[in-house]
């Protein structure tokens, strides 16, 4: 267990870096960033150090595990001999092989199989013969996605007949994919976890994700579903935690069919954009309970204290010749919680900050009104 006044490691300076750090540092923890970018604004003058080197950088490996007591990530995508260094030498968790599970979506498809979890029918794609096999398999409507790094809709192609195929296999770039059998769903829906170091467990109650360009626009805390599917998808959130022997905070992605039966999109090994409601809608925010999870301490309670939506704010709600967001809006509006992310370059669908609207039923409409007004 490392106590307050203990130091933090964090690999990746994006927000969700941030906002680990800024709790950490209210529970009276350092917290050291290794970004492995030149750059790492959401971390600057929040975490007490941030070594913007590349993650290959053997000195960088040194400097970071000289000044940490464990560590953990904020993004998936890093090389797994840095993590797997990162480990020995300090401790990291989630564990290198948690990680390196969703690193890669074939992998994660066929970690998910193996444990007789739900998800979509899926085959692998290595090559145009193959993509034409599988899609035999589960088609007619199917997603072809990049196994590796795919985010928010990025490297993802519909297909709904055979004549697309050759173009969807050059839109992937050729790359090894997985095509899935496109879910006709009713919602999506996501619970994250959290399992501390004796594998007690602790999970939100499943939210409601709306997207807009394949990118989360809204949630929705709780879930509006039935009690059988919040059910369902806790349970199988808590297999996954367990199969993994998981330690931190793991974001479960949930397909939600007409039938009512839950599949899983994906996982995450981290706090995921649908859990920042947590932070001014639950007793803890998924920012502490994944410090809690990682420095060894009990887990905090996950109970939603109100009803709240959370309304990403996304690189074209600033506007104007000068881009700016209409934060006076947003701060007029009843329940509103503003939070941005320090990041100077307001462009396209980069997600700057979020909003949460809390206290009562009328928050989705709060939201969506708040929406209508700042994308103009
Ligand atoms: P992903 O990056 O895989 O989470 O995909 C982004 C979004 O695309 C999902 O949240 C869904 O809205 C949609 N999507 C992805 N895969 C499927 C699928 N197999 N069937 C239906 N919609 C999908």
């Amino acid at each position: 267990m490392v106590l307050p006044g203990g130091t933090l490691g964090i690999l990746g300076g994006g927000q969700l870096a941030r906002m680990l750090a800024l709790d950490a540092r209210r529970m009276g923890y350092r917290t050291v960033v290794w970004s492995g970018t030149p750059t790492a604004e959401p971390t600057e003058g929040v975490s007490d150090v941030v070594i913007k080197k590349p993650f290959d950088d053997e000195a960088a490996l040194a400097e970071f595990c000289a000044q940490v007591d464990v560590a953990t990530v904020e993004f998936e995508n890093i090389p797994l001999e840095t993590l797997t260094a990162v480990e020995e030498k300090v401790g990291l968790y989630p564990s290198a092989q948690s990680i390196g599970v969703s690193q890669h979506r074939s992998r994660e498809k066929i970690f998910l199989r193996e444990h007789g979890i739900p998800c979509a029918p899926f085959a692998m794609v290595n090559s145009l013969e193959e993509l034409e096999e599988a899609y035999n398999q589960v088609g007619p409507v199917g997603v072809l996605k990049t196994a590796a790094f795919g985010y928010d809709g990025k490297g993802q192609v519909k297909l709904t007949s055979v004549d697309q195929l050759a173009g969807a296999w050059t839109g992937v770039g050729e790359e090894s994919s997985v095509l899935e059998g496109f879910v006709d769903f009713d919602c999506e829906i996501s619970v994250i976890i959290a399992r501390g170091a004796d594998g007690e467990m602790m999970s939100y109650p499943a939210v409601e994700n709306r997207h807009r360009h394949h990118i989360l626009d809204l949630t929705i805390a709780p879930a509006r579903v039935d009690e059988v599917v919040l059910a369902d998808a806790k349970r199988i959130a808590e297999n996954l935690a367990e199969a993994l022997d998981y330690r931190g905070l793991l974001a479960v992605e949930f397909f939600v069919e007409k039938s009512g039966r839950v599949l899983v999109n994906e996982m995450a090994p981290r706090p995921h954009n649908s859990g920042h409601f947590s932070m001014n809608g639950s007793v803890t925010s998924q920012f502490e309970q994944q410090l809690r999870a990682v420095m060894g301490l009990p887990l905090g309670s996950p109970e939603i204290l109100s009803q709240t939506v959370m309304l990403n704010l996304l690189g074209d709600m600033w506007q104007g010749e000068s881009g700016t967001l209409n934060s006076e809006a947003i701060l007029s509006t009843k329940g509103a919680k503003l939070h941005l992310y320090g990041k100077s370059n307001p462009n396209g669908r980069r997600k700057l900050g979020h909003v949460n609207l809390v206290g009562g039923e009328d928050a989705l409409e709060r939201a969506e009104k708040l929406k209508e007004k700042l994308l103009g």
